[in-house]
């Protein structure tokens, strides 16, 4: 049973299975340097694309496989959904639901990172980025904003306009709130991952009054948003092996 991972949910995911006698092998992609290891067998690192995946999934002689990735690793999920099609093996998408405005949210939602600087730039000069290391350019070419960036790893050398704060979730509400006053943001850029564990950036921002840019969520295939879902899933698939919900080639 393979679970690609990089979430909370497919650490979640790994331990429910195992409980239930279900071996497992999370895939991670092995670019933070000291991940939260899932219970089971792990293995670090990419496949070669949705060929390199096929081959790993038909040697290993994978039975299911179920896609936790983050809802913004878009590629990893293309080249599962393919590499599942063509080997045959059944796939899962398991994906955590996308988060809901409520009363007090002064949401901003944008299509991508470019969108996000041009509409933070009008909302205020004084910025949070919880955001992914790789989408940091156009903030780097932002010498009139102030942005603090919150990550998990060190984003690498920053200009003088920007500065790092290590985070990594689940975040606490309280502590959200303390980070946005002593940075004294304006305006809180994220992107819309869903989930619990970073949300509470958002609620720290609705408590302050503060405006969100959020990146959209991109499109996700079919699958299931629970963790309880997708162990009812992996376990019909074993029980029965002929329940191919296997993606169209
Ligand atoms: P991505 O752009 O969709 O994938 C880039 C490449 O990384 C893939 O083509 C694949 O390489 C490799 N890869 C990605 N996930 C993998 C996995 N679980 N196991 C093995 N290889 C994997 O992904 P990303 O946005 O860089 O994210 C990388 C990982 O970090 C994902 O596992 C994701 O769940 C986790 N993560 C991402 C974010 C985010 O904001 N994007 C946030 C939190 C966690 P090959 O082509 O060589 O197979």
């Amino acid at each position: 049973m393979l679970i690609l991972g990089g979430t909370a949910e497919a650490l979640e995911l790994a331990r429910e299975l195992n409980e239930r006698g279900v071996m497992t092998m999370t895939s991670l992609a092995g670019r933070t340097r000291d991940p939260v290891m899932p219970v089971g067998e792990v293995r670090l690192g990419g496949f070669g694309g949705a060929d390199g995946l096929d081959a790993f999934l038909r040697s290993e002689g994978v039975p299911a496989v179920v896609d936790a990735t983050h809802p913004f690793a878009t590629a990893m999920t293309a080249q599962a959904r393919a590499a599942a099609a063509s080997a045959s093996v059944p796939y899962l998408r398991l994906a955590r639901p996308d988060w809901s405005p409520e009363q007090g949210d002064r949401w901003h939602l944008v299509d991508d990172m470019g969108a996000a600087v041009t509409k933070a730039r009008i909302l205020g000069r004084r910025i949070i980025a919880a955001i992914g290391r790789q989408e940091l350019g156009r903030l780097r070419d932002a010498p009139d904003l102030q942005v603090v960036v919150r990550s998990v790893e060190p984003p690498g050398d920053l200009p003088a306009h920007m500065s790092w704060r290590q985070g990594r979730g689940p975040f606490a509400v309280e502590d959200e709130v303390a980070l946005l006053r002593d940075e004294r943001i304006e305006v809180v850029l994220a992107r819309a991952s869903g989930g619990s564990g970073s949300a509470a950036k958002l609620e720290a921002a609705r408590r302050l009054g503060l405006p969100v840019v959020l990146i959209r969520r991109p499109a996700e295939p079919d699958g299931v948003q629970d963790v309880a879902a997708a162990v009812d899933w992996v376990l019909s698939v074993l029980a029965g092996r002929s329940t191919c919900e296997c993606p169209a080639a």
